[in-house]
């Protein structure tokens, strides 16, 4: 079976971990884990990061730490993981949903129509007219490890003063390479972001997340909120209700190891999708959808655009598994999954043509160039 994605553990995690749990220190009391911290906050070019259980942990606190409040309104793309829009429902808050662009990051040239023709700046914030909510954030998902447009972004959240949140959880070590956000990473250019560890992303410790934020004073609260706000850890005092968030010794020293591969796993997928793509060249009933040409992507995962394929997309994903290929669609739209169903979905139009045809190759970091022959070969067949 060629698998969809598989973690690759095979440089000094194994030692680390030995050594977090020879010092007895396997909880969230650790040197590994803000060492873990450091190193990202060195990696991503920012002055820190923190640590917790998981990327929904990190958008979690990182909307809390935003100011959104229940009632509230938060603009959140329909086609993304649940969990970047999850969050704003623990908050007591309602997604608005938008559409994807071709690069199946929202589409900004509706974000802004929606911002223009029906919200009005008020006192209180900005006023959805058809609900009668404020609205106090955009939560950004830089999809598959491509680069959103994070110049608009700025500047339309800017203009209608918006916390902008960005899910990096797909997109570790995605940057721009041009523009005035040259050398920026994804995720540390909005008020917030979010990476994830989980075992299906770029680098894995198991589970776990990690939060940015222009705010200093942000991510020391995130970190505070995270170990269940004590406030005297001797006599149990807490003044604010917190969470039990904090990422554990024992990841972070798995972290500290993926980190040392990052780049070599970054370069792994490029080349990986150089080669689909060039195996795929000839064809026009199929193609890889394309990343941001501003950035160096972290092309996490690709994706194959169906146009016309004379199977269809189920039939086509049954054959590849019966050849042992493992594929996914993409996600159900969250504007049409059952929690979400009544919430205002502002013109989706495109998110239901990509949602029915693509789907995602296999793209491990250990994949085989024999793989990708083989895979492409069975494309080929049908
Ligand atoms: C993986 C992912 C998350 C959640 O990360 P976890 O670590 O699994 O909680 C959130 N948003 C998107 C877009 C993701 O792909």
């Amino acid at each position: 079976m060629i698998p969809l994605s598989v973690p690759v553990l095979k440089g000094n995690e194994k030692k680390y971990l030995d050594d977090a749990i020879t010092s007895g220190w396997v909880s969230t009391a650790g040197s590994y884990v803000t060492r873990f911290e450091r190193e990202m906050a060195d990696y991503l070019k920012v002055p820190n990061t923190a640590a917790v259980q998981s990327g929904t942990a990190a958008l979690h606190l990182a909307m809390l730490l935003s100011g959104i409040k229940r009632d509230e309104e938060v603009i959140v793309p329909t086609l993304t993981f649940i969990a970047a829009v999850n969050p704003v429902t623990y908050l007591g808050a309602h997604p608005i949903f938008m559409d994807c662009d071709h690069t199946l990051n929202m589409d900004l040239e509706k974000l802004e129509m929606f911002l223009k023709t029906e919200c009005t700046k008020t006192q209180e914030g900005l006023l959805n007219r058809s609900t009668g909510r404020i609205i106090k954030a955009v939560v950004i998902v830089h999809v598959f490890g491509s680069m959103a447009d994070m110049e608009t972004l700025l500047s339309l959240c800017k203009e209608y003063r918006l916390k902008l949140i960005e899910d990096a959880t797909e997109a570790l070590g995605t940057k721009y390479t041009e523009g005035s956000l040259k050398g920026r990473f994804a995720g540390t250019i909005g008020d917030f972001g979010a990476y994830s560890f989980n075992g299906n992303k770029i680098i894995t410790t198991g589970g776990g997340g990690m939060i940015t934020a222009r705010n200093e004073e942000d991510l020391k609260k995130a970190v505070y909120l995270s170990a269940q706000a004590k406030d005297d850890p001797f006599h149990y005092i807490h003044h604010e209700v917190g969470y039990n968030y904090r990422m554990t010794n024992l990841q972070a020293a798995l972290g500290v190891g993926q980190l040392e591969c990052l780049e070599e796993y970054i370069e792994k997928k490029r080349e990986n999708y150089g080669y689909y793509k060039s195996l795929l060249k000839d064809r026009d009933d199929v193609s890889l959808l394309s990343f941001c040409e501003k950035a160096r992507n972290n092309h996490w995962f690709y994706s194959l655009l169906l146009n016309n394929h004379k199977s269809g997309r189920d039939e086509l994903m049954t054959r590849l598994r019966e050849s042992g290929i493992e594929t996914r669609p993409i996600w159900k739209l969250i504007h049409t999954q059952t929690m979400y169903k009544d919430c205002q979905a502002y013109y989706i139009e495109k998110a239901p043509f990509y949602q029915s045809n693509l789907i995602n190759l296999p793209c491990s970091v250990n994949l085989k160039e024999a793989d990708m022959n083989f895979i492409v070969k069975t494309l080929n067949e049908g």
